[in-house]
């Protein structure tokens, strides 16, 4: 039996992409060869690399707005330097905003490359909360935040208007929300969380914000190099970028991101009503911020922690210990995890109730 898995990333992904990936690995398109044996540069694969650039755009609504979607390698990571590279200035200064232990490993590497502003933090309080009220000096190149702080469960509602470019990482809740992306100048994620597997790294940029730093860039770090070469500059993560083609055809075909955002929110809504409700368990995360992603959960009572970890294994669940940082328990419910999978951890929540 399939485990029930809320694993924080990699993680979860449709079943039918693992069925479809694996056929692939044996014979891809009939070709009587496998995906993982021919060229990048192959017609059937230049073609996998176009669908998946342009169904980016489309699930996004970013199509025609100028756009790039590009496909590269490094991680979210490798973004937390690409970005100032290639948008902080010479002798210009970012600003940011440390919601968690990612946005903290992005300011980090913007601190390489010039004056690096962190407009708030929420760090005092082991990043409970989305910092508000901040201001963000105008003179800045551009403004950096983390929209799901897939660590601490916390989730941006909403983001600030500003005249100056937005740079978003969107590791782990890209395309499970609706936003106007046409608001964010720069948006990154690394595939791993809910678009496919570990391997491939997302970059939706704006064409008009490149170009304008006063810096050389290397080429591989370069995002005109990447987009003139069409996402191939050098050999793209050839098996990642398809599985996350069946990713976005799968959401495709479930009716887009407001499909989906409807049964994330029914997800979300059911486990923090249990975390509410229930006097063994408690949330971390400040109520107006928890994330429809990664919910954050201790029990009132520790002592029944052996109990309860006996109980959820033993219901099929896997992946639920909460990050070291954080402690007690991380229920992870990117796209792919079906609304089964939550009632299951809710029915043992209830059960430990009875129990003890
Ligand atoms: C997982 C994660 C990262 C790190 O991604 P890598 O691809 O491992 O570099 C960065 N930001 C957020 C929000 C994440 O969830």
């Amino acid at each position: 039996m399939k485990k029930h898995n809320y694993s924080a990333g990699p993680c979860i992904l449709p079943q039918e992409v693992f069925e479809k990936s694996a056929q692939a690995i044996l014979n891809f398109n009939n070709s009587d060869l496998s995906i993982l044996e021919i060229s990048h540069r192959s017609k059937d694969f230049v073609a996998v690399m176009e669908e998946a650039r342009a169904l980016v755009l489309e699930l996004l609504g970013l199509e025609g707005k100028g756009y790039q979607a590009l496909f590269l390698h490094g991680g979210a990571s490798l973004e937390f330097l690409m970005v100032p590279y290639n948008l902080m200035k010479v002798d210009g200064k970012a600003a940011y905003l440390d919601t968690g232990t990612w946005a903290n490993n992005a300011i980090k590497e913007a601190k390489h490359f010039g004056e690096t502003l962190v407009v708030a933090s929420s760090k005092e309080q082991n990043y409970n909360h989305i910092p508000k009220g901040y201001t963000v000096p105008a003179d800045a190149n551009y403004f950096h935040c983390t929209s799901n702080n897939t660590i601490f469960g916390t989730q941006m509602k909403s983001f600030p208007e500003l005249d100056l470019p937005i740079v978003c990482d969107m590791s782990s809740d890209i395309f499970s929300r609706s936003l106007d992306f046409s608001k964010f100048d720069l948006i990154y994620a690394g595939a791993q969380k809910n678009m496919g597997p570990a391997g491939a790294t997302l970059v939706v940029v704006k064409e008009t914000l490149l170009g304008k730093t006063g810096r050389t860039i290397p080429s591989m770090l370069d995002y005109e190099k990447h987009i003139k070469a069409e996402s191939m500059y050098n050999t793209p993560a050839v098996f990642p970028i398809y599985a996350s083609l069946l990713t976005l055809q799968w959401l495709k075909n479930l009716g887009g991101i407001p499909a989906i955002e409807k049964i994330n929110e029914a997800k979300a809504h059911l486990l923090y009503t249990e975390i509410d409700r229930n006097p063994l368990f408690k949330g971390t995360a400040a109520i107006e911020d928890r994330s429809n992603m990664n919910a954050t959960f201790l029990l009132t009572h520790p002592e029944h922690q052996e109990t309860f970890d006996t109980m959820w294994k033993a219901a099929g669940i896997s992946g639920l210990p909460g990050h070291r940082s954080v402690g007690g328990y991380r229920a992870s419910m990117y796209n792919a995890l079906p609304m089964e999978s939550v009632q299951v951890l809710v029915d043992v929540m209830q059960a430990l109730e009875k129990a003890v």
